[in-house]
């Protein structure tokens, strides 16, 4: 292929930026001229509420990106509709050479770029996917004996004795601007949140590689506190960068180096968090099918309790568990949630409330910001007990002490359950065992100014532990069988 006259598309999904994008600039350096191109994808669209506030994250993103494309010459092209289509349509509309796009581990991604590679093919064009939402993919970090890794400190061992520092050498994509193709030879109707039919939502964080920047400078002076605060959810400890890295607003190599440089118990704690990302993509990667399953067969049979109503209460915020209720509260309002309260209300859904931890998965699924299939995954099935490196069965977080250790003045608990804002410290976090005196004093009445605890921990403890300890004995039984029988 002759540089001098080719053309490529530049297709963005989860790498709304122009700032380090490898995947830019491999088309960019590569190309004559450059087709920008984001597609709002009618089937992932169709499974989402008009009010998804991810959308409202994405547009805004797109609007920086498009200016920030016009501000060079180019014109960033936005559609609605089927990317298995669309792209080979653009490709032969435009005499692409080549479709450049971030490579993608997630099974969906992955049987639609597959299929768009395919009807390229036949076009006899290519679809390049290039490594660029993390620093290690697929099988770059194996075992000594080249086998994928599941359990995370060997990965993480591994991932950082891999490390070089060309695997986070920023790609300067800004010298490459002149080879946009012309705006003025593009003609696409800019797609619009409000013509695809979703309402706008207002966010917490701002979005866009603006947004991205200014969060990372404002955690960047906090990073070396981050060991000491990143469990404290009324505290600003951690970096709020999650929905930043889950649409590619912001270079993982760039955080990675300045954390890797930086070193020392902060930095290394987080990077450490950056590196179980790329666990988690990297196991998706190698085992789809934990997307709707248990990873570990022995745990995918479990009876289950499924109370509508409990499952509703944990939704909603209304459990009678002060701290399970402000974290829920606060996912619903603003579409986060810090990693210790995920931790505590995937604990308290599968233990407390014996609810199957899919519907937590999907619970979060739809309201997280940050909604990533591998983190989440992951992190379900972690609390569960169920997944690769997950937390031991018999160990049950007890929500009340969670609370008093991590909240112990319940400033986050009174933030987003204004109704306890007059409990005391000693009250807040379990505010049944207020003597009638107090409550009376408070004008406080449970069950009418706070729900009374739906379930007695105590006792949901000692049934989950049964249940863990009948399933034990059941698979011990089974593979006693299955020798016996071999
Ligand atoms: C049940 C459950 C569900 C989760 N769902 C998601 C999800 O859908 N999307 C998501 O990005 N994270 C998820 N996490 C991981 C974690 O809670 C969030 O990444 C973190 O709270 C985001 O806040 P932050 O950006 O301030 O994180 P920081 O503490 O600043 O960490 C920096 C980055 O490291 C990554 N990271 C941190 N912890 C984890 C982790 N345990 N697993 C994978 N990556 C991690 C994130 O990209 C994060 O932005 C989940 C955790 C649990 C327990």
């Amino acid at each position: 292929m002759n540089k001098a006259d080719s053309i490529a598309l530049m297709w963005f999904r989860r790498d709304l930026r122009l700032t380090d994008n490898a995947t830019l600039y491999q088309a960019l350096s590569g190309h004559e001229k450059v087709i920008p191109v984001f597609i709002f994808d009618e089937i992932i669209l169709s499974q989402l509420p008009k009010s998804d506030r991810r959308l409202t994250f994405i547009d805004e993103s797109l609007t920086e990106l498009a200016d920030k494309i016009a501000a060079q010459g180019g014109r960033l092209q936005i559609y609605y509709g089927n990317p298995i289509k669309l792209i080979p349509q653009l490709a032969l509309q435009f005499s692409v050479d080549v479709v450049y796009a971030g490579e993608d581990y997630e099974p969906y991604a992955r049987e639609r770029d597959a299929q768009v590679a395919l009807v390229l093919a036949e076009q006899q064009r290519k679809l390049q996917l290039i490594k660029d939402q993390v620093v290690f993919a697929k099988d770059e970090v194996l075992s000594q004996k080249g086998t994928p890794l599941t359990v995370f400190t060997p990965y993480k061992n591994a991932w950082l004795k891999r490390l070089r520092v060309d695997d986070l050498t920023t790609c300067d994509t800004a010298a490459l601007s002149a080879h946009w193709y012309a705006a003025d030879k593009l003609s696409c109707q800019r797609v619009t949140l409000e013509s695809l039919g979703f309402e706008r939502q207002s966010l917490v964080v701002k979005p866009g590689e603006t947004g991205a920047q200014l969060a990372w400078q404002d955690f960047q002076q906090r990073m070396s506190f981050y060991k000491d605060k990143r469990d404290f959810p009324g505290v600003k400890g951690v970096s709020y960068l999650s929905v930043h890295l889950r649409f590619g607003t912001i270079s993982v190599r760039q955080l990675a180096l300045a954390a890797w440089m930086q070193g020392g118990e902060g930095a290394n704690t987080w990077l450490s968090e950056l590196i179980w990302r790329e666990f988690y993509m990297q196991f998706m990667y190698h085992h789809p099918n934990v997307a709707h399953q248990a990873y570990k067969a022995e745990w995918r049979e479990q009876p289950w309790e499924n109370r509508a109503d409990w499952f509703a209460a944990w939704c909603e915020g209304r459990t009678g568990y002060p701290i399970v209720d402000a974290a829920m509260r606060q996912l619903n309002q603003t579409g986060f949630m810090h990693n210790r309260l995920r931790m505590i209300v995937a604990a308290f859904l599968i233990k407390d409330l014996d609810i199957n931890w899919q519907w937590g998965e999907a619970y979060f699924a739809q309201q997280l910001l940050d909604y990533d299939l591998s983190a989440n995954n992951g992190g379900w099935q972690w609390a569960s007990s169920t997944g690769c490196d997950a937390a031991q069965p018999f160990r049950i977080f007890n929500p009340v002490l969670q609370s008093e250790k991590f909240d112990a003045k319940g400033k986050f608990i009174k933030k987003y359950v204004p109704e306890l804002s007059k409990l005391d410290a000693k009250s807040i976090h379990a505010p049944w065992k207020m003597s009638l005196i107090e409550r009376q004093a408070l004008q406080f009445v449970l069950g009418k100014n706070y729900p009374l605890p739906i379930v007695d921990h105590d006792v949901a403890r000692k049934k989950a532990l049964q249940k863990y300890a009948n399933i034990k004995q059941m698979n011990e039984r089974d593979s006693n069988l299955s020798l016996k029988g071999a």
